[in-house]
């Protein structure tokens, strides 16, 4: 079934909305980790091993939502690094 222009768009905002969401807290646990690694005042101590690995999986988590969510409402082709983009490279619907 083709989806409408409006449906298009409406799919793509909440796409970018959870793009969003995925992205700050992708920055807020890496950083967090690194804030943990300096002050281990704060929650004890974590090896650094530990705190890269959970760094390393934190981003792999970001990266496979990324790969689900980040698509064409209408294509469900990749749609690359601008998160802003206005129309699909791919088949030309409208985004926004
Ligand atoms: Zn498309």
């Amino acid at each position: 079934m083709k989806k409408d222009p409006g449906q298009i768009m409406r799919e793509f905002t909440q796409r970018q909305n959870r793009q969003f969401i995925a992205i700050a807290a992708t920055l807020f646990c890496v950083l967090g980790c690194a804030v943990i690694y300096k002050r281990p005042d704060l929650l004890g101590e974590f090896s650094k091993n530990a705190l890269v690995g959970a760094q390393i999986v934190i981003i792999a988590a970001y990266i496979g939502f990324t790969s689900q969510n980040w698509k064409c409402p209408s294509c469900e082709k990749r749609l690359g690094a601008d998160i802003n983009r206005r129309t699909c490279k791919k088949c030309g619907a409208r985004l926004q």
